[in-house]
């Protein structure tokens, strides 16, 4: 029930006014108020935000409904719609919020990951399984992503709650949601795999009938169009930039021997040329050589390597690979290179940070998701996740209790 067609308070319906006993005129006027001057916080951490930012620009504009500029503090907000994916990390500071907002405040849940971690549900060591297992919601909105009207139906829906008469009660009496964690998909594959194979017998059974009952039946002959072939388009090589890698490898080597091609330790003339004009640099390194040949690569003036792309790892379940991804800015070529680490609880290897400030996050990130500690770091902390996160997640032997479905490995 919102404003009249001449903008006037609309007249509540007889039965409407204090259907319990407990509404009176004044409250009836307070919720209508109420409902039609929600403030929404900002609280958009995905794809889904998109979708809310779209309700409030123009095309929709969400202020038609009384809903104003998004507040970036929860003390003048008392509506916030989640709209995204919730991690772990965030979980606290959602809290922190929600508990931050004058009452009577709403909480929306837009789109899968924010009602039940969506497609992130089953194999995640992040994802919140659903806000409502933090938050108290009010309403929720199904989706991947709700489309803008469909936020706009959630939020007409929140307005007529509130102004039955829960705004009395801000609606937060809404229990969160203790419901255990299951594997609802291998549950119905499992229910599907049953019909499908009662459903495949039915048929080999009706077709058998069908056979015996008219055995002059020929069937149907379907003539099928024939694909038509084209002309297959040849691939342009990009064109190579910088030093080529035979010529890279052959002044690194002369200063570090030990330093190999992976996967062709003996590299040829022929060798390099079966690689392709596209092919990048691979190098394996030794602990002992990782930081010198780093060095090596970004001083030389020659080479330059002076950009650091990337540090990440690899869990190869025997042992860790460090990659390095470098690119010189000037010339253009790039190297990766990866340096073997035994498969220990905390294998440790030379921080990178004298020679690249970035390699700051870098460092932290492998720490964080491997365990891997960069030794001269001045700031080894996790990235991602909270201090207190049990062990580190990208690692092959990393055991989730929360995990719905475990990894085939
Ligand atoms: S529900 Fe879909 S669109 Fe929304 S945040 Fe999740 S993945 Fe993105």
């Amino acid at each position: 029930m919102g404003l009249t067609q001449d903008n006037s308070l609309p007249i509540p319906p007889a039965g409407s006014l204090n259907p319990a006993g407990s509404l009176n005129a004044v409250d009836w006027v307070v919720g209508w108020a109420r409902a039609n001057s929600l403030w929404p916080l900002v609280f958009g951490t995905s794809c889904c935000a998109i979708e809310m930012m779209a309700t409030g620009a123009s095309h929709h504009d969400w202020a038609r409904f009384g809903l104003e500029v998004a507040r970036a503090s929860p003390r003048q907000a008392d509506l916030i719609i989640l709209a995204g994916t919730i991690v772990e990390k965030m979980g606290s500071r959602l809290v922190t919020l929600y508990e931050q907002m004058p009452g009577p405040k709403y909480v929306i849940a837009m789109g899968a990951c924010t009602i039940s971690g969506g497609p992130f549900y089953y194999d995640s060591y992040s994802v919140i399984k659903g806000a409502d297992r933090i938050v108290p919601i009010d309403v929720y909105i199904p989706g991947c992503p709700p489309r803008p009207e469909a936020l706009l139906y959630g939020i007409m829906q929140l307005q007529a709650l509130i102004r039955k008469g829960a705004w009395r009660k801000s609606l937060t009496h809404q229990p969160l949601n203790t419901s255990p964690i299951r594997d609802v998909y291998s549950d119905c594959s499992k229910a599907w795999e049953i019909k499908e194979k009662a459903k495949q017998e039915s048929m080999k059974e009706a077709q058998e009938r069908f056979k015996a009952e008219n055995p002059d039946f020929k069937g149907v002959v379907i003539k099928r169009v024939a694909a038509p072939k084209f002309d297959e388009v040849a691939r342009v090589p990009k064109p190579a930039r910088g030093m080529p890698p035979a010529e890279i490898f052959s002044a690194l080597q002369a200063r570090f021997p030990a330093v190999a091609v992976h996967g062709n330790a003996d590299v040829t003339q022929e060798k390099w040329a079966a690689l392709g004009p596209e092919y990048v640099l691979d190098l394996a390194v030794s602990r002992e050589d990782y930081h010198g040949v780093v060095e090596f690569l970004r001083n030389e003036p020659a080479l330059k390597l002076d950009f650091l792309i990337e540090i990440t790892a690899v869990d190869w379940k025997d042992h860790f690979d460090v990659i390095v991804h470098l690119q010189s800015l000037d010339h253009g070529h790039k190297v990766f290179l990866r340096c073997n680490l035994p498969h220990e609880t905390h294998p440790e290897i030379p921080t990178l940070m004298d020679l690249f400030a970035s390699a700051n996050w870098h460092e932290r990130e492998t720490y964080d998701f491997f365990g891997i500690i960069f030794v001269g770091h001045p700031d080894l902390r996790r990235l991602f996740l909270d201090d207190d996160f049990p062990g580190h997640p990208l690692r092959k032997d990393f055991e989730d209790p929360t995990r719905v479905v475990k990894r085939p490995y």
